[in-house]
């Protein structure tokens, strides 16, 4: 298991590996393998047999799996890629900027 504050529909940039300096949405984040899947980020193309999903089968491009420590959210203030920072708000802890404060939740 790997400790990560990034969940679903964040913004993050790939800041080392192949693909640095892209960004995107998360779309699934896998914990158990320490692994995060990001919109546009690490497309390959693959090839799938008709299936319901995929009527027609055939070449799909398709987002694999970076490591979650190649990413980082990404500020949109600071337009940076930044680390959490966890921030006590109403009894309950909220995201936020390392770097600049802002709240991410
Ligand atoms: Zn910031």
């Amino acid at each position: 298991m790997i400790k990560t504050r990034l969940k679903k529909d964040d913004t993050v940039v790939v800041i080392s590996g192949a693909n640095q300096g892209q960004s995107g949405k998360v779309l699934f984040v896998d914990r158990k393998k320490g692994k995060i899947v990001v919109e546009g980020v690490n497309k390959k193309k693959k090839f799938v047999r008709p299936s319901q999903e995929y009527p027609k089968g055939g070449v799909i491009s398709l987002e694999y799996p970076i490591h979650i420590s190649n990413v980082q959210y990404f500020c949109d203030k600071c337009k940076i890629g930044v680390r959490i920072g966890m921030q006590d708000k109403n009894d309950s802890s909220i995201r936020v900027c390392r770097k600049c404060g802002k709240s991410f939740d």
